[in-house]
């Protein structure tokens, strides 16, 4: 059995441990594994399409063209033979090796598909930047949903992340979960891009249109005691159904009610800018309605 100093698993730390096969394998796949993923992260993002190729032949490399399940057997000591010397040329000549396993089947499968999809979405990717990058794209179409250009593209991206997704926790390679990882980081960042310029090709308004006076109604800067005295002459107007004779009068009974309190609780010479304030308050309901805007365009 061999004796496995992995990093992922500490068995390095217990200063080596002998495990199983089959586990022993599965401890070292995890440790290139973690470096391969610790490699990404520290990785400078200029070169992040470099290191993805680079990682991705290396992952290749491990997982498919140096798979441990050959290696592993022939070491197996040869219990039939008797022979516990387990040297590979009395294995090679005397049992078939069992390389092609089914768990290798698939796992070689999964990655050939994976690889195919990966090398696709990184030529449709440079394209579909490219296509974004045109000022010119999408212009004199009517700007609904189904006609963005580029909602083909978007099927196809949607498409190959459902493929990559089934691939998933499949098998029992962190390797190819790695790879996986990469393929669908790069999809989602291109379906990211298409949703940024989606969105201001759908709602370019929501960008250029200028909501200002919106948001600057001339109440906005009213004084509070203005717009409440307002409020209720406008309320009693308009759904109270009394007169404009009756209404003026309510507005200007408030305006004096107002100054009275200024005048009780301040003396009569109070401030002038208390002064300008009254000067607010309207005398007129009709300036009152055209004040909160409620007059209609005629
Ligand atoms: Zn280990």
């Amino acid at each position: 059995m061999p004796i496995c100093y992995c990093h992922t698993r500490r068995c390095a730390e217990d200063g080596g441990r002998e495990l199983d096969f089959r586990v022993y394998r599965q401890h070292q796949r995890d440790d290139v594994a973690a470096s391969y993923s610790q490699q990404l992260i520290s990785q400078n993002p200029r070169n992040e399409a470099e290191v993805l190729s680079t990682i991705e032949s290396e992952i290749l490399r491990a997982t498919l063209l140096e798979p441990p399940f050959q290696t592993d057997m022939m070491q197996e000591p040869d219990i039939l033979s008797g022979n516990h010397s387990g040297s590979p040329s009395v294995n090679s000549n005397t049992l078939p090796l069992p390389r092609s396993s089914n768990e290798e089947i698939q796992l070689k499968l999964t990655l050939e598909n994976l690889q195919k999809i990966q090398s696709a979405v990184r030529d449709f990717l440079s394209t579909t930047l490219r296509t974004l990058s045109d000022s010119a794209l999408g212009l004199g179409l009517d700007r609904i949903p189904t006609n963005y250009p580029l909602n083909a593209h978007v099927e196809w991206f949607l498409k190959q992340r459902n493929t990559v997704k089934t691939f998933q926790g499949q098998l029992s390679s962190p390797l190819l979960d790695v790879l996986i990882g990469l393929v669908l980081t790069n999809i989602n960042d291109t379906l990211c891009h298409i949703r940024e310029h989606y969105n201001q090709w759908v709602f370019p308004v929501l960008h250029h249109f200028d909501t200002e006076k919106y948001f600057s109604h001339p109440l906005r800067r009213a004084n509070p005691l203005v717009i409440q005295a307002m409020t209720s002459a406008l309320l009693l107007n308009l759904l109270g159904g009394i007169s404009r004779d009756h209404s003026n009068f309510i507005l200007q009974s408030q305006a004096s009610l107002v100054e009275s309190a200024f005048r009780l609780a301040l003396g009569a010479e109070f401030d002038p800018k208390l002064r300008d304030l009254l000067k607010e308050f309207p005398k007129d309901i009709r300036t009152a309605r055209k004040r909160f805007d409620l007059e209609g365009d005629i």
